[in-house]
């Protein structure tokens, strides 16, 4: 068994702490590593690396910091493969879908390549009789990242490579319960030539997170996780002067129309259910079946979902793997358990859910549960796992009532025929991320990903320019280069343009 370490100042170290905690094999339900915990000394050691190599870092040329990103990429991309094997080791999702996952990380770092071009300033010629104005963006200094257990790569991708590129210097925070891909993809970062310090790992719980959001050199917190701790956080960061992304939790709905394929609904919203064991901020949760679209699309989910293949994250037939840990695979399972004795139908049950071979892995099979009303447990709780609620609803505008009644607004879908009903949705939900026949819409890279109400604390979504915007502030410059003929012109009065 292994002790994963924290990563500081260009290598590993196991920090002062004693405390550790268990890194189980999902699939296995066996511990394999063990990661250490960080105390307060520990963040401020790598706190103190990144505020050193802040100095020289937010000085290099634009020019030296896209090659850094360049051969960054080509080292993400070379070990695509270790990178997913490392996360369905510890998370449990299939190769597949792992290397899914660093796939749309990656294509945040090639955003971040282009950061010459991202930080162009503006200029005004003349803004006034020999005056010019411009102005340009600067790096904030320490930043940090705190991220969930569900993308352990993605999501740290979302906001590294963009901080990093701005010129900042970084101190990410992972989940303790998948933390090996963060120290893998920091030996990738000192291979690529940053140099030391510019990229820290610290492992920990929340005594490191409280320690980063107390700490006074870290300028600004990007947080992924659920929104019990994402209020919290953002509270207590913005309450010391830092600037604070606070991305929580979802409870996302899909809208199927009797005009809609219904064959294609059911085939995309089961994909979208079941991925990654509905281990995903944006799984669809609630398929609202409006009208007489209701009956059939149940028939089709109830036997798409029978069919998926579940097994462990490394077998190349397996579409589904187990959930995290045993303690998920109970809060689950007592889910839909609550959602039966309040009243709904469970018509695809994957509660004692055992794969041969694999009878201490934490699995759970796919679970379908029609008729399931809004004061059900069932739907006011994100349940982070394979479980698809049937909701009825009378029409389009119920349904958009419906999304719009509940507290998240992470990412929503319709599937329809109608150019006008798609209309009226996108424009009429109050949610940040929105799919129109695509029941998964996460933003290219080149767009800001984050959703609205309790799914985001603070103003700037992650990554694409509002991530830039982020991770920088601005400077406008006003200036003037006087010639004898100018210079008795100065007046006491306010400044106006001549
Ligand atoms: P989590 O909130 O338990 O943990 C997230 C991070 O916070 C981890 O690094 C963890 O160590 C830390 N943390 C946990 N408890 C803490 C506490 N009491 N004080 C301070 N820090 C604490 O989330 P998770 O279970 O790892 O991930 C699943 C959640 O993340 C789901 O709610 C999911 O919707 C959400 N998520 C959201 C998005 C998004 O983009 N909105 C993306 C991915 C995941």
């Amino acid at each position: 068994m292994t002790t994963i370490q924290h990563w500081i100042g260009g290598g590993t170290t196991p920090g002062t702490g004693t405390r550790r905690s268990a890194v189980y094999h999902p699939a296995t339900g066996a511990q394999q590593h063990e990661v250490v915990l960080a105390e307060a000394a520990d963040v401020d050691a790598a706190v103190t690396a990144a505020r050193t190599a802040f100095a020289s870092w937010s000085q290099a040329s634009l020019s030296k910091r896209a090659k850094v990103l360049f051969a960054f990429r080509e080292l993400v991309n070379a070990n695509v493969d270790r990178l997913a094997e490392i996360v369905s080791d510890e998370h449990g999702k299939v190769l597949s879908d792992a290397a899914g996952e660093v796939q749309r990380g990656l294509e945040v770092v090639e955003f971040a390549c282009g950061i010459p071009h991202l930080l162009k300033g503006e200029y005004s010629d003349q803004a006034s009789t020999g005056v010019d104005v411009f102005s340009f963006r600067e790096p904030l200094g320490v930043v940090a990242g705190i991220t969930p257990f569900n993308f352990p790569v993605m999501v740290p991708m979302w906001m590294h490579p963009v901080a990093i590129a701005c010129g900042n210097t970084f101190v990410l925070k992972p989940s303790e319960r998948d933390p090996s891909a963060s120290n893998y993809v920091a030996e990738l970062w000192r291979r690529a030539g940053l140099p030391d310090g510019v990229f820290n790992v610290v492992h920990g719980d929340k005594v490191a997170v409280d320690a980063i959001l107390d700490h006074p050199d870290v300028a600004a917190v990007s947080f992924v996780g659920s929104t019990p701790i994402a209020r919290y956080l953002h509270g207590r960061a913005t309450a010391t002067g830092k600037r604070v992304q606070a991305l929580g939790g979802a409870k996302n709905h899909a809208i199927v129309l009797p005009d809609a394929d219904l064959e294609f609904a059911a085939r995309h919203l089961t994909a979208a259910a079941f991925g990654s064991a509905g281990e995903r901020c944006m799984a669809i949760s609630a398929a609202v079946a409006v009208g007489g679209a209701g009956d059939p699309l149940l028939d089709l989910l109830n036997r798409r979902a029978a069919e998926i293949v579940v097994g462990p994250g490394r077998d190349p037939k397996s579409e589904m793997g187990p959930v995290v840990t045993a303690a998920a695979k109970t809060r689950i399972e007592s889910l839909i358990t609550a959602g039966e004795q309040q009243g709904a139908k469970v018509t695809v049950d994957g509660r004692g859910y055992t794969v041969p071979g694999h009878e201490d892995g934490f699995f759970v099979g796919p679970t379908v549960l029609d008729g399931v009303g809004t004061g059900m447990d069932v739907y006011t709780e994100e349940i982070f796992g394979p479980v698809l609620s049937v909701v009825r609803s009378d029409s389009v505008d119920a349904a958009i009532d419906l999304i719009n009644a509940n507290p998240y607004g992470n990412g929503t879908a319709i599937f329809t025929g109608s150019g006008e009903a798609a209309r009226r949705f996108q424009r009429g939900v109050r949610v940040g991320m929105i799919g129109v026949n695509v029941p998964i819409p996460v933003p290219m890279a080149y767009y800001s990903f984050g959703g609205w109400k309790d799914s985001l604390f603070g103003d700037k979504h992650v990554h694409g320019p509002e991530g830039v915007s982020f991770y920088t502030r601005g400077k406008v410059v006003t200036s003037r280069w006087p010639h004898v003929e100018h210079a008795h012109g100065a007046s006491l009065h306010f400044p106006t343009a001549t």
